[in-house]
């Protein structure tokens, strides 16, 4: 059933911050519901109870868009796992589960498309058509379901994602392009993140920016160069881990043996919710219009970063009171809020 929302996703991007949040994968993972490695949301049927729970729990945080659990639920990844025959099934539920909840507040419904992993620079004639029926399924589903936009996100091609533009402008729904920041500075087939925001701007994006990979302090410098190259809306999604320039995605973060940390031993790096705070801030004071929060991403984060916002959410609520600590009473500084503040240095 579609749900009727009070305001658009262009409507309150005109009056301020949109607050989003993602990261289902990965926390949905943490929670014994999703496979790590092929990383399909096969959650969305088997157990839809503990989707919604978590939808339920970044709306109490503040989260003003139910994102379908749509990632990697494409054909591509669901041969993978045998369960090709649950695409459309798989699809249709994520939006509806989506929408259940959204309906408990007052969010919007995100459509939710990614990179297929079939685009191929190479063989970009071919690759296209594929990937295009790809989303053109995925998105003709959603829409019978109920969307109020569509987030297309981490594209590691620009071709891959102005496909995705294309599509999503032909259903006429509003269209967030995010890139996946693998790389140091320019998308797989070679342009430069700020260029590429431009294009997909110049194309008709009505949002543009980077989602996942980079945690705030390796996301924020590009962002900014992103936010003067464009007119249209940015959005920020950063993963809440803290990379730096040395390793400046959390695909490089390496643990004390020097194993790669990506992505199951990811744990000493979180950041903290004073961290995530602050790069709300941040985002907002370099005129970033969506602000989220990628892989890693849960509640408290949320929570936090809607404060930070000068917002208050239902789960503000229980939001910390260490004055009232037996123990800790007021020794609790609030040092980790600031360490943002040198990151252009
Ligand atoms: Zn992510």
């Amino acid at each position: 059933m579609r749900k009727t929302t009070t305001r658009s996703i262009q409507e309150r991007l005109k009056q301020g911050i949109v607050l989003g949040a993602e990261g289902y994968v990965f926390e949905l993972e943490r929670r014994g519901y999703i496979k790590a490695g092929p990383y399909v949301p096969e959650v969305v049927l088997d157990f839809p109870e503990a989707v919604k729970e978590l939808h339920r729990e970044f709306l109490r945080a503040g989260s003003e868009v139910m994102v379908a659990l749509t990632y990697y639920a494409h054909r591509e990844k669901l041969k993978d796992v045998g369960r090709e025959h649950d695409l459309e099934w798989m699809n249709r539920q994520a939006v509806r589960l989506a929408n259940e909840v959204a309906r408990e507040g007052d969010a919007l419904v995100a459509g939710n498309i990614c990179n297929t992993w079939a685009y191929d620079p190479q063989n970009v004639q071919e690759t296209s058509s594929i990937v295009r029926a790809m989303y053109e399924e995925q998105l003709s589903w959603a829409v019978e379901e109920g969307i109020d936009f569509v987030i297309a996100e981490t594209n590691d091609y620009l071709g891959e994602a102005l496909i995705a533009l294309e599509v999503i402008k032909q259903l006429q729904l509003p269209a967030m392009i995010t890139l996946a920041t693998v790389q140091q500075e320019s998308t797989r087939d070679g342009y430069d993140y700020v260029e590429a925001c431009k294009i997909l701007a110049d194309h008709g994006a009505d949002i543009v920016g980077l989602n996942c990979d980079r945690g705030p302090e390796t996301m924020l410098p590009i962002i900014e160069a992103i936010r003067s190259a464009v007119g249209c809306y940015v959005a920020a999604q950063p993963v809440p881990y803290k990379t730096n320039p040395l390793a400046p995605t959390f695909e490089s973060l390496r643990t004390r043996n020097d194993e790669q940390a990506f992505p199951i031993m990811l744990e000493p790096f979180l950041c903290t919710r004073f961290e995530m705070a602050a790069f709300a801030r941040q985002a907002h004071s370099l005129g970033v219009n969506y602000i989220g929060v990628c892989c890693g991403g849960a509640p408290h984060y949320v929570r936090a970063m809607a404060e930070a916002l000068g917002r208050t959410v239902p789960a503000s609520k229980y939001s910390p009171a260490m004055e009232l600590h037996p123990m800790l009473g007021s020794q609790v500084s609030d040092k980790d809020t600031h360490f943002l503040t040198d990151w252009k240095s």
